[in-house]
């Protein structure tokens, strides 16, 4: 049986992975320290082939694995603002750690890294040869270059100490677990939608993203180990590209919501374009995405209107909160 690692198992895409994988026949190890997952997300995993652990990835940590998918990290943009310094250290420091893991068990190890390493993107399509136009100093640097170090740091540990450490530059993905006060686009309008209350578009909703469902990412990151030799860093998103303001749009059609739009101030550095190109993992992976967004929206939708009863006051939502001012 593969025992595999999974850093922030417990969040959104952590926690579909951790599923994917113990269907798959693997013992999985999710180590999390909560903050912005939970234990509910994974609550539904067996003792059999999976653990949990709480532990925080600044920390070093071992354990006897031969798959690494290196997850945590805040990626909500009002999560990984709220302790810049927290972000970066998960970001770089994290990483470094789950790298010497990889060299000391001789692991493979995937890591996550994101669109957001392009910055206010230059070229569109962003393909993976793009070196990207990231502000340094800038709200969401934490973020990008945390990340951009992360990739600097799997390049330098393959190069030095022959690591099998595979990078996957993920575009926005949604689904399921999200957690409700995350602050990302899609959960934010679901529930704002859900609510009754107006839908908060930053700026004039120009802006556009390419939103990919959950199970379609995971498909590519476990095709991304699987695969004999590493290819280089590769671009997993949903080529099809959308305004916020036709996302809005669109939330509001399938929930047949009445919400009006409200306007905000568009946040600093908010790129103003995403869109993947994908042929690099079309030609080595044989992926693309399949779900439709109207059908993930869709989906999205049922997972947030069947806990609406215990949205309000929700405890859960109250500890993610407390956790998160605390700097846990
Ligand atoms: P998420 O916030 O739901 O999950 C992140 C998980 O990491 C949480 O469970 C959190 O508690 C855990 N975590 C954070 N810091 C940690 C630390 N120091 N030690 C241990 N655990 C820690 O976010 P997500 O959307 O599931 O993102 C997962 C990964 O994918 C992140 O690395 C993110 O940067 C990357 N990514 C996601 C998207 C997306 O659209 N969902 C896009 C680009 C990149
Ligand atoms: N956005 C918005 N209203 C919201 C949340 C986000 O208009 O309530 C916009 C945000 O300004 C950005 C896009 O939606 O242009 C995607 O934001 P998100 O935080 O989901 O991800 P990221 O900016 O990291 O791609």
């Amino acid at each position: 049986m593969r025992r595999t690692l999974v850093t922030g198992g417990a969040g959104f895409l952590g926690s579909h992975l951790c599923t994917r994988l113990v269907e798959e026949g693997h013992h999985v190890i999710c180590l999390d320290n909560f903050f912005t997952g939970h234990p509910e997300n994974v609550a539904h995993l067996g003792p059999t082939s999976f653990d949990l652990v709480r532990h925080d990835i600044v920390e070093a940590y071992y354990a006897e694995v031969d798959e690494i998918y290196h997850l945590a990290c805040p990626a909500s943009p009002q999560h990984y603002q709220r302790n810049p310094v927290r972000t970066l250290k998960t970001a770089v420091l994290g990483t470094m750690n789950v790298l010497e893991l990889a060299q000391q068990t001789g692991a493979r190890i995937l890591i996550t890294s994101t669109s957001e390493i392009y910055g206010e993107p230059e070229i569109h399509p962003q393909r993976e040869d793009y070196w990207g136009h990231a502000n340094p100093i800038g709200k969401r640097s934490c973020y990008d270059e945390g990340k951009r170090c992360g990739e600097a740091l799997a390049i330098a540990y393959a190069q030095q100490h022959g690591v099998d450490a595979r990078i996957v530059r993920v575009f926005n993905t949604y689904g399921p677990r999200m957690h409700e006060e995350d602050g990302r686009v899609v959960s934010n309008f679901i529930n704002q939608a859900l609510r009754e209350q107006p839908l908060t578009i930053y700026g004039n909703g120009s802006q556009t993203r390419s939103l990919c469902y959950q199970s379609d990412l995971i498909a590519g990151l476990i095709s991304m180990m699987q695969l004999a030799a590493d290819p280089g860093p590769i671009n997993l998103g949903n080529p099809e590209e959308m305004s916020v303001l036709e996302i809005a749009e669109l939330v509001l059609a399938l929930t047949r919501s009445q919400s009006p739009l409200e306007y905000r101030a568009l946040p600093s550095d908010d790129p103003s374009r995403r869109r993947p190109d994908i042929t690099k993992a079309r030609m080595t992976l044989g992926w693309e995405p399949k779900v439709p967004v109207t059908l993930g929206i869709r989906e999205t939708i049922e997972y947030y209107r069947s806990r609406l009863p215990s949205v309000r006051g929700n405890g859960h939502a109250q500890r993610v909160r407390v956790a998160v001012d605390q700097g846990a």
